[in-house]
């Protein structure tokens, strides 16, 4: 066990690399930090923020932990909210969660992995919330249909957070979104959640988990795709709009 050579020298040949094709690249992201995103996703090693919307570095202030949870007293995550909202003003928080999470699946399936069982308890939470759908649903579809559930219980969370709530009644523009990446295709799909007030909230909530209900029940219900809500290169509605081809 040595030194990280190729990981070093890796970086050395993308430093050059930017450099070259842009003088300014690192002097420009030195002078300033300006993202427009916060992206909380899961610590997946399949699901990386800014490549996966292809972004360049400080574009996406980021947040991830085991299953994109946001837990109500989890000062890691409220820390990132906080500094993303008043400090970086960022307009959109993003939760991203994506098919085939390993703690979703553990949790699905009651697999005990240690300490991380206590973490993902609140998927479990998640999981007893909805266990009226989760039972109606097919056994090859449980895990897509927990994955996305556990993303809008998630977006909720952030409304709900003092942070975002006090952004909102002080008419700071702040957008939260749900959405769900799938490995097999690299594709992001919209969960229905787009919030940018805790009026919305409720409603926002309660069509996306029948949307969540309706796919899970087998019927053809694709979001529509909302591109000019919030854009990124390239739009991340640009594929299928839907898994349920
Ligand atoms: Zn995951």
């Amino acid at each position: 066990m040595g030194r990280l050579k190729e990981l070093l020298d890796s970086n050395r040949q993308w430093a050059q690399r930017m450099s070259r094709e842009d003088p300014t690249f690192f002097s420009s992201l030195v002078a300033q930090q300006a993202p427009r995103y916060l992206w909380i996703g899961c610590s997946d090693s399949r699901v990386p923020s800014t490549q996966i919307v292809d972004l360049p570095p400080g574009e996406i202030f980021v947040h991830r932990n085991v299953a994109n949870v946001v837990v109500h007293a989890d000062l890691n995550c409220l820390a990132a909210i906080q500094y993303a909202v008043d400090v970086l003003k960022v307009e959109h928080i993003i939760v991203v969660g994506h098919y085939g999470c390993g703690g979703v699946q553990a949790t699905l399936n009651g697999l005990r992995v240690g300490l991380a069982d206590n973490w993902l308890r609140h998927v479990g939470d998640v999981m007893a919330k909805h266990d009226t759908l989760l039972d109606a649903t097919v056994q090859e579809r449980r895990l897509d249909v927990l994955c996305e559930l556990n993303v809008i219980e998630q977006v909720v969370n952030v409304c709900q957070t003092t942070i975002v709530r006090d952004a909102w009644d002080r008419q700071q523009p702040v957008c939260v979104h749900g959405w769900i990446y799938a490995l097999t295709d690299g594709c992001v799909r919209e969960l229905g959640m787009e919030i940018d007030s805790f009026d919305r909230l409720a409603e926002s909530y309660q069509s996306a988990l029948q949307a969540i209900g309706q796919r899970a029940a087998g019927e053809n219900v694709c979001l529509p795709p909302k591109a000019d809500e919030i854009v990124l290169t390239p739009p991340a509605t640009s594929c299928c709009g839907g898994r349920h081809d």
